[in-house]
């Protein structure tokens, strides 16, 4: 990958990826594992920190290529642990990224594009419409700039981030090839070492990818679903009229199926009241989901500014996780955290420059509603 400044971007590249760019300037492949564990293991973007890399060799580097992450434009510390950064892209636009502790385990939820083209009824990134996807080096950067805030512990010793979701600002599968890369070096040994059941890519949905996913990599998959029926989920996720629950949950099962051993498919469900939250949607769901192997982890809407949909009541979300607890699920409420910083899942914001002119269009009917009659409602367009 070569960026602005015309050097190639290490910081992106895989084990194969760097073996060949080592060949490329006519050096040994030996020394891609080298510069990897200085890049991954220890956070290291100076080409005169790799002790271990002669001195003419690191002239040579340094003439044709970098390690460059994305900018960070802050990082915020919540009062419960979690943590936030917003970092800029090479596109100007800003996306988040957000560390989660949770007793021995360490989730960074990791963003993939900046905006996003999908549009879905409730998500406040849907609304700031699609700006671009991030390259690879974009992606595994996030990771890197989490990991070099712990004190860049070499991953293999000690790690604080154990788990990693693809559950920030965007749609993963609209950015296949970026995030896959990114995705195998979370997985590397020479990367960040993490188990492939500690990686999740999270979709709303695109079925080719969800085909294609078999073929490249085999980490674990959650499906946002928030719908049990094909009306309700036309409304709240549009991609489902392109693709209807048959036709998804029919890949789904074959990309699990596909990985040949016991794995199951989380699936997301975010709550929403009075829309999708009743006894009869949760009746519905255990019989759609009844030959699926599944857990269901339902996210309590996280409210942002003109949404138009409101948080369920305590009891409701109770109702709801009983009926399919006694059906047989494995079913666990998703607990808001980093609300202090606005880091929950569907607050991520970051600073999109649209190119949909979506938000555009979603302001001007938050407008019209509010001149209209007093209230502002949801701009589903
Ligand atoms: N585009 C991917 C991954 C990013 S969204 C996807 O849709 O799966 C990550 C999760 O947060 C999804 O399950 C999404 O539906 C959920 N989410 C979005 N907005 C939310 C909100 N306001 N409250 C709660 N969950 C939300
Ligand atoms: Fe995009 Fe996911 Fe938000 Fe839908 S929920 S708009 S797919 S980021």
């Amino acid at each position: 990958m070569t960026t602005s400044t015309g050097k190639t971007n290490l910081l992106g590249l895989t084990q194969p990826e760097m073996e060949k760019f080592f060949d490329s300037i006519g050096e040994k492949r030996f020394r891609a594992g080298q510069v990897m564990k200085w890049i991954h293991h220890f956070g290291v973007d100076d080409f005169d920190a790799m002790t271990n890399v002669g001195k003419a060799l690191r002239e040579k580097l340094k003439a044709v290529a970098e390690i460059r992450g994305p900018e960070v434009v802050s990082e915020d510390i919540s009062s419960d642990g979690t943590r936030k950064w917003v970092v800029r892209v090479a596109s100007g636009s800003c996306v988040e990224t957000v560390y989660i502790p949770q007793g021995k385990r360490g989730t960074l939820c990791v963003s993939s594009q900046a905006g996003c083209a999908l549009d879905c009824s409730f998500c406040s990134t849907g609304k700031q419409g699609f700006n671009s996807n991030l390259t690879a080096a974009e992606v595994i950067g996030q990771v890197w700039i989490a990991n070099k805030s712990f004190g860049s512990v070499p991953a293999t010793i000690d790690r604080a981030i154990t788990n990693v979701v693809m559950m920030g600002m965007g749609e993963p599968l609209l950015n296949f090839d970026n995030v896959v890369a990114a995705m195998h070096l979370m997985m590397d040994d020479l990367g960040y070492g993490i188990s492939k059941r500690r990686v999740t890519l999270s979709t709303s949905g695109v079925v080719p990818m969800i085909e294609e996913l078999a073929k490249h990599i085999d980490v674990s998959l959650a499906l946002s679903l928030h719908a049990p029926n094909d009306a309700l989920r036309n409304e709240l996720v549009p991609l489902n009229k392109k693709y209807p629950l048959k036709v998804l949950l029919a890949a789904c099962m074959n990309y699990m199926a596909q990985l040949g051993e016991k794995r199951v498919l989380t699936i997301e469900y975010t709550l929403l009241k009075d829309v999708n939250d009743k006894l009869e949607h949760a009746v519905e769901m255990a019989e759609l989901l009844k030959n699926v192997p599944c857990k269901i982890n339902l996210i309590p809407f996280n409210p942002f500014p003109h949404s138009g949909y409101e948080r369920p009541s305590n009891n409701a979300i109770r109702r709801f996780q009983d009926h399919l607890h006694h059906a047989g699920y494995n079913v666990t409420v998703r607990t808001t955290r980093g609300e202090d910083i606005d880091a929950a899942c569907g607050q991520l914001v970051g600073q999109v420059m649209d190119r949909t002119r979506r938000s555009e269009r979603y302001i001007a009917v938050r407008q019209l509603n509010a001149d209209g009659d007093g209230q502002e409602s949801a701009a589903r367009n």
